[in-house]
C-alpha cells in the first residue's frame, strides 16, 4: 500500500483589497496576464501593476477552454517573443484560471495542450503563475488540473500535475462583487456537489474529508441565508471554493459530475449550469443533497434549468451520444458505484436519468 504524496497551493494572500498586494508576489521581467473579458475596460485594469512590456490576454468564456484555443494562445506568445515570461497571472473564474494553468505548463513543456490530458504527463516545471479568483465555486485556484474540451475527439479532460498547481493565490472576496445572481449560485454550487460527491464516494482521504465536509458546510451557511451575496457570504464562498478545490485533491468526484460532462459536450451547456441540471436526476444517488440542494435554490429564488429547450435536439441518437460522453468518466463512476457501474448504469437507466432533466 502507497499513500498519495499530496501538494496543495504553497502560497495565498485573503482578504478584502488584497488585489492590491500583487505587486508583492510577481517576478521581475514582463509577465503574461490572462483576464476575463468581462473586466476588459473595467476599474480592476487600473488596479494592476501593469508595465510596457507586459501582455494581457482577454479571455473570452463563451465557450470553455479548448485544447485548441490553447495551443493558439501559446503560439501567439511564441510568435511576438514572449514566451518565457517571469510570471503568469490569472484573473477570472475557472476558464480563465484554466487557460492560465495550460499555457503556463505549455510554455516549459513541447508538443501540443492535448498531449498532456490525462494524469501526470507534463514534465517539467510551469511558468511561475499566480491566480487571482473573480468568481468562487470550481476550486480551479487551488486544484491540480485544468479543464479543456479537446474537440476532435471529444475528450474533456484536463493536465492533472503538479506542475499544474498554482505557486501563489490572491483571494480578494471584493472581486466577486459584480457576479450575475444565477452565476453565482450556479458556481458556487460546484463545490458544493463536488465535496458531498468526494464524501459519497468509496475513495476516501482523511485530510480530503476534512476539506470536504468544511466546504459543505460554508455553502449551506451562504445558500441558506438572506442574502448570499453579501460581504461576508462572498468572503464565506471564497474560503468554500478553495477548500473544495483542495478536497479533490485527494479524492474524486461521483455520479453528478460524468453526467454534467455529457451535457457539457453534447449540448455546450458550461459545467457549472450543467451541474445543476444534472441535479434534478440525482434524487436516488443522492437524496439527502438533492432535498438541500433545492431548498437551496428556493432560498435563493434561483430556478434551475431545465434541458426543455434542447427538447427538439433530442433523439435516440443523441440519447446514445450523451450516454458515451458520461459513461467514459470511469474513475468518478466507480468511485461512486463501485467497479461494475456499467451494470447500474445501463444505457435505458442513463436515459431516464437524463429525462428527469427535462422538465420542471
Ligand atoms: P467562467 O470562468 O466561465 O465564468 C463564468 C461567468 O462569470 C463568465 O461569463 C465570466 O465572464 C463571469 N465572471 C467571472 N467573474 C466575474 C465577476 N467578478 N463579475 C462579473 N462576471 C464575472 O465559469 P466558472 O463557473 O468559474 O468556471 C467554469 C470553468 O471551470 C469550466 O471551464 C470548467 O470546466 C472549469 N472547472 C475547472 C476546475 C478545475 O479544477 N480546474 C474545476 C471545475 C470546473
Ligand atoms: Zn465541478
Amino acid at each position: 500500500m502507497k499513500y498519495k504524496n499530496t501538494k496543495n497551493v504553497p502560497y495565498y494572500i485573503f482578504g478584502k483589497g488584497s488585489i492590491a498586494q500583487l505587486m508583492d508576489v510577481i517576478k521581475d521581467g514582463y509577465r503574461v496576464y490572462f483576464i476575463d473579458y468581462y473586466f476588459k475596460n473595467k476599474e480592476l485594469i487600473n488596479k494592476l501593476p501593469l508595465k510596457k512590456e507586459d501582455v494581457i490576454i482577454y479571455v473570452d468564456t463563451t465557450e470553455e477552454p479548448t485544447t485548441e484555443k490553447i495551443d493558439a494562445y501559446k503560439d501567439y506568445l511564441v510568435k511576438i517573443n514572449k514566451d518565457t515570461p517571469s510570471t503568469i497571472i490569472g484573473i477570472g473564474g475557472g476558464a480563465t484560471l484554466d487557460s492560465a494553468k495550460a499555457v503556463a505548463n505549455l510554455l516549459t513543456n513541447p508538443g501540443k495542450a492535448e498531449d498532456y490530458q490525462g494524469w501526470d504527463l507534463v514534465k517539467n516545471p510551469a511558468i511561475y503563475k499566480v491566480g487571482v479568483p473573480t468568481i468562487s465555486g470550481t476550486g480551479a485556484e487551488a486544484s491540480r488540473t485544468c479543464v479543456m474540451t479537446n474537440v476532435k475527439t471529444g475528450l474533456k479532460l484536463g493536465m492533472n500535475s503538479d506542475y499544474t498547481i498554482y505557486d501563489q493565490l490572491i483571494l480578494d472576496p471584493e472581486l466577486t462583487k459584480t457576479v450575475p445572481i444565477e452565476q453565482y449560485f450556479f458556481t458556487g454550487m460546484d463545490t458544493y456537489i463536488h465535496s458531498f460527491e468526494s464524501l459519497n464516494g468509496r475513495y476516501r482521504h482523511a485530510i480530503g474529508d476534512a476539506f470536504a465536509r468544511e466546504a459543505i458546510s460554508l455553502c449551506k451557511e451562504v445558500f441558506n441565508s438572506e442574502d448570499m451575496m453579501k460581504d461576508e457570504n462572498r468572503e464565506k464562498l471564497m474560503v468554500a471554493s478553495y477548500l473544495g478545490g483542495c478536497a479533490i485533491a485527494n479524492s474524486f468526484v461521483g455520479v453528478v459530475h460524468p453526467f454534467s460532462a455529457g451535457l457539457s459536450i453534447v449540448f455546450k451547456i458550461h459545467h457549472c449550469e450543467a451541474n445543476c441540471i444534472t441535479m434534478r436526476g440525482m434524487e436516488e444517488f443522492y437524496p439527502r443533497e438533492y432535498e438541500e440542494f433545492f431548498k437551496m435554490a428556493d432560498k435563493q429564488n434561483i430556478k434551475i434549468p431545465t434541458l426543455e429547450k434542447y427538447v427538439d435536439k433530442i433523439n435516440e441518437d443523441t440519447f446514445k451520444k450523451l450516454y458515451n460522453a458520461t459513461i467514459i468518466h470511469e474513475k468518478p463512476l466507480s468511485n461512486a458505484l463501485g467497479d461494475n457501474f456499467k451494470e447500474i448504469l445501463t444505457y435505458e437507466k442513463v436515459k431516464e436519468i437524463f429525462l428527469k432533466m427535462l422538465k420542471d
